[in-house]
Formats: C-alpha cells, sequence, structure tokens
C-alpha cells in the first residue's frame, strides 16, 4: 500500500533569507528606483543610486579579494567624496566594521588610533607603519573591472557596523562600537520624526568621520530615498548659493551664526528648505531667534551623542522650544538622576538619589520610590534604548562606569526636563563648577553674560582657588564693535544671580576655542585662564 502522508503534518518552518539590514538600509531605494538622484560631490559628480549600488558592488569584491571580513575593522581617512560614501557601503555590505578617522589629524596621531582599532586595512593617501595601507585611487583601480553586483554577506542587528572616536575633547580617545541594529533604529527613527521622503535634498556640510555627518545627515536620507548635495567644508556663501536648491539643511550652531552674519541671509534664500536642524552643541536662544527673524524658519534643534545616536528632537510639527532640545524621541528612553554629577554609576543604584522616566516623552516617575527631581532641577541625562551602543572597542573597564548595573549609559551631560517634557542640557557633569561647596552650572552664568549688553557669547569654567576649593571665571567675547568692561559686567550680573555665581574674574577674549563641531573645548579654556 502506498504511504498515506498524515493530513495533521506540519509544514516545515519558512526559513526568511539571510539579510544584511544595513547595507539594506542605505540601498534599498537602488532596489525601488535605481535611476533616482542621489548625490552632488564636491567635485560635481553626481549619482543615481543605481551608480552608489554598481560602485559599492565593485569595491566590496575588491574589499573581499583583500581577504576583508566580516567583522574585520577598516580605518580610512580621507576627504569628503562619493568615493568615500561609496566605500562605505562597501566596508557594510561584507560586513566589516567602518572606523573614519578625523581629516584633521596627524600622521602621529592616525598612528595612535589605527594601533587602537587594529584594522586589516587603512584606506588613506599616506601608509600606516605595519598595516596593509591603500590609497582610495589604487582600491577604485581594484574595483573597476569587478562585477557591478554583489551579494551582500549577512549580518544581524547585533552585529557591529562602525566604530567612531569619541571626540574626545579629554583623555584618551575612545572606540564607540554601533551595531547595525543602533544605525538601522536610529536612522529609521529620525527619518520618520523628521517627515524625510525621497522628494528631500539634504545640504551636506558636516564631516563623514562624525555622527552628525555619517549617522544623522547621510544613513537618514538614503534610508528615506532622498539626495545629498556635499559640500567638502562648511562655507557660507556656497551654502546660501546652494540653499535654493535643497529641502534641508542639518548644521551645527556655528554654521548659524555664520549664516547670520552673511548679508546673503534672508527670507528668499531659505524659502524652499522645510526643514533646518542643529546640534552637536548648544544652539543660543539669542540665535534661533535672530534665525527666525530674518529667514521666517525656526531651527529645530535636537541632541544626541556617538555612544547614543539621537536622543532627543524638538517636533516637526509643533512648537519648538529654544534652548531645549525637546523631549526624548520615541523609543528611547531618558532619565534625569538627581546629583549634580549624575553620578548613580558610582554607588550602583540609579534609583537611590530619585529618577524621573521619560520615554517618548511621557513623564513617569513611578520607578522610583523617593522623589524624582522635578521641573526646573537639573541631573545627570542616562538613555536607554535601541539607539545605544554596546560599549566602547577594547575597553571592558568602561563598562561598569559608563554604564549602570540596570544597563543605562551615563551620558555625562546634566539636563532637566520642563513641565511638558522638553529636555534642557544645563552643561556637561564634569564642567559642573562646585565654589565654595556650592554647585555652580556653566550654563545658567553663561545665559545671565549672554543677556548682557555687547556681549556676543561666552563660556564659563572652574579654576582652582585656594579659598573655594574652585572658583567660577568667564570668558566673553564682544559684539563686533562693541567695548566690555569685566568690572561692569560682574556688577551687572548681581541682578540676575546670587553672589556665589557671580564670576571672580571675567577675561574679554576674541574668540572661544572649539573643536571642528562648534563644542567649546572647556578644558582649553580652563587652561587658559588657570
Ligand atoms: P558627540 O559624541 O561628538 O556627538 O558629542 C555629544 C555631546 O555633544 C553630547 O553629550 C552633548 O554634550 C553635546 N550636544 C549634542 N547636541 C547638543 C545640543 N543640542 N545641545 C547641547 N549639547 C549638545
Amino acid at each position: 500500500m502506498p504511504a498515506v502522508p498524515p493530513t495533521n503534518a506540519v509544514p516545515p518552518p519558512v526559513v526568511p533569507p539571510p539579510t544584511n539590514a544595513f547595507a539594506d538600509l542605505l540601498l534599498g531605494q537602488a532596489g525601488r528606483e535605481p535611476g533616482r538622484r542621489l548625490l552632488w560631490g564636491p567635485d560635481g559628480t553626481t549619482w543615481t543610486y543605481g551608480d552608489l549600488d554598481a560602485t559599492s558592488a565593485r569595491l566590496a569584491h575588491a574589499l573581499a579579494a583583500r581577504d576583508v571580513r566580516p567583522g574585520d575593522r577598516i580605518s580610512v581617512q580621507l576627504p569628503k567624496s562619493a568615493g568615500l560614501l561609496a566605500l562605505h557601503v562597501a566596508c557594510a555590505r561584507v560586513g566589516a566594521v567602518w572606523c573614519p578617522l578625523n581629516t584633521a589629524y596627524t600622521d602621529r596621531e592616525v598612528d595612535d588610533l589605527v594601533a587602537d582599532a587594529d584594522p586589516v586595512l587603512v584606506v588613506r593617501e599616506r601608509p600606516v607603519r605595519g598595516v596593509t595601507t591603500v590609497a582610495l585611487a589604487a582600491l577604485q583601480a581594484e574595483a573597476e573591472s569587478l562585477s557591478p553586483a554583489y551579494d551582500d554577506v549577512p549580518r544581524s542587528a547585533g552585529d557591529p557596523a562602525v566604530m567612531l572616536y569619541t571626540s574626545g575633547t579629554t583623555g584618551r580617545p575612545k572606540g564607540a562600537v554601533l551595531s547595525a541594529g543602533n544605525l538601522c533604529f536610529g536612522a529609521r527613527n529620525l527619518a520618520t520624526a523628521w517627515g524625510f521622503s525621497r522628494d528631500d535634498v539634504v545640504l551636506h556640510v558636516l564631516p563623514l568621520h562624525h555622527a552628525h555627518g555619517l549617522f544623522v545627515a547621510v544613513h537618514v536620507t538614503l534610508a528615506a530615498g532622498g539626495a545629498l548635495r556635499f559640500h567638502e567644508a562648511f562655507e557660507p556663501g556656497r551654502v546660501l548659493a546652494d540653499l535654493p536648491a535643497c529641502t534641508v539643511f542639518m548644521g551645527v550652531p556655528t554654521h548659524y551664526t555664520r549664516l547670520l552674519s552673511h548679508p546673503g541671509l534672508d527670507r528668499t534664500a531659505a524659502e524652499r528648505v522645510r526643514l533646518f536642524t542643529c546640534g552637536s552643541a548648544p544652539l543660543l536662544a539669542a540665535t534661533h531667534e535672530a534665525f527666525r527673524e530674518r529667514t521666517g524658519a525656526a531651527i529645530l534643534e535636537r541632541y544626541g551623542m556617538t555612544e547614543t545616536h539621537m536622543i532627543a528632537s524638538n517636533p516637526l510639527h509643533g512648537q519648538r522650544r529654544p534652548g531645549t532640545v525637546g523631549p526624548p524621541l520615541p523609543g528611547v528612553q531618558v532619565r534625569i538622576v538627581a546629583g549634580p554629577a549624575g553620578d548613580s554609576a558610582s554607588d550602583g543604584s540609579p534609583g537611590a538619589a530619585g529618577v524621573a522616566v521619560h520615554d517618548r516623552g511621557v513623564a513617569d516617575d513611578s520607578s522610583s520610590g523617593a522623589t524624582a527631581p522635578g521641573a526646573g532641577e537639573p541631573g545627570g541625562i542616562e538613555v536607554s534604548g535601541p539607539n545605544v551602543f554596546g560599549g566602547y572597542w577594547r575597553r571592558p573597564e568602561l563598562q561598569a562606569t559608563e554604564f549602570t548595573p540596570d544597563g543605562w549609559f551615563v551620558t555625562g551631560d546634566v539636563g532637566r526636563f520642563d513641565a511638558d517634557g522638553y529636555l534642557e542640557i544645563v552643561g556637561r557633569a564634569k564642567d559642573l563648577v562646585i565654589s565654595g561647596g556650592l554647585n555652580v552650572y556653566p550654563k545658567e552664568v553663561e545665559q545671565a553674560l549672554d543677556a548682557l549688553p555687547g556681549v556676543l557669547e561666552s563660556a564659563v569654567v572652574g579654576v582652582a582657588d585656594p579659598d573655594f576649593g574652585e572658583a567660577v571665571v568667564a570668558a566673553v567675547v564682544a559684539e563686533p564693535g562693541a567695548g566690555l568692561d569685566p568690572e561692569e559686567l560682574r556688577r551687572l550680573l548681581r541682578a540676575d544671580l546670587a553672589g556665589f555665581k557671580i564670576p571672580k574674574r571675567v577675561y574679554v577674549v576674541e574668540a572661544l576655542p572649539r573643536n571642528t563641531m562648534g563644542k567649546v573645548r572647556k578644558d582649553v579654556l580652563r587652561d587658559q585662564l588657570a
């Protein structure tokens, strides 16, 4: 008798084909609409998504031929170009870890970071001792005759995809390793929050070795199938010339102050731009207001870190509040831990001093029996969510100091929520000044100084003082043509601030020391003023 198949046979499970979600994020539009415009390069190159697909496939074959394997690191130090973008995508397709280095780094700095990253390949003009180094042009020549089709190496969400060295205003740089899952979640979350579509054209003036220029500007645009207009660096005249052809501009605060000092900035220049975003450093409320007055556009300020992708953002629709970075993004949890430095990690109990947990901007302090810091009370900012990285490269000892025992990342920033769940960044915990045993938040003093007539901007630091432990000291920059008298500034501050917050000394300086992302180098300033 022929065998009768059982009627209740369970069909074999359907196993989805293995995928590489990060490569899919970057190249999704190539599958849907290969002819769609993707890029205007700084050298005049124009690329479609199909061009990126084919070029990155060829480079992926070239990397594979050089024995680059999934999980291997590739360090790159290259100027911004279409070729650099294709190499980034090729790295994702072979499943290697992309480790971009600041183009400003010297050979010695590159030697140190390459020794730390331990890559199988360095792509750079000048060789690095002890590691295989190839120039981008040479790699492109190897790739030229290879196939324009490539089967992406499957990767899972937890696999490392990018390692960025934190901008390191203090201490030895740390490699923050972000997984494919971190990057995909972060990019999609922002694309949705900021209403990105394939019709967007982003004016890209940021460096590609930093989270802002890479994770935010490039990944979000590619995830939405939009287009990028690359400028090699920020130049106000060129930005104003290209703005009418763009729908989104992403900048750091210095970009906005420089645009404001250009006579060409007006309503017509900004007319087609649906969204101006700002981050990486605090945007002065005065800059926000001046920009709105000149262009009619309200800059959307947001807050993120290399280690956490984006954390909070002012809304696309709804009120954008100057001086705040908006509510936490969907799916991202933010809590404020009482105590000046947010030092919960040191005693291992984040709830000990009281925790306010804000998830999706909704306040919920029920997780702690203690009193949560209310609106107006600053504390350490801690973050959790699919956006948060897993740890630093080969620095297991930092796991215990940079994460709480329940797995939240300690940002090192101090902030507070207002009554509506908008987050305000007060400063870095390590910048807090403790003078005569009293806490002084530099931002509060800076805001009071900035509001005085003739002051363009200011920075406040603590310097060692025999009497007070630390003394509050300020550096101020005058508005063009204004003369400032330090004693007069101290006298005027008395109307706004308690005596212990008044800087013991005020110095009038030409400019504040800043890094390339516009962050004030308080460590440098402290040394200068000490
Ligand atoms: P990075 O890892 O280089 O992106 O630097 C992240 C740090 O930049 C944060 O921890 C904050 O201290 C600072 N930062 C980023 N965005 C803002 C913002 N909108 N306002 C104030 N500080 C910011």
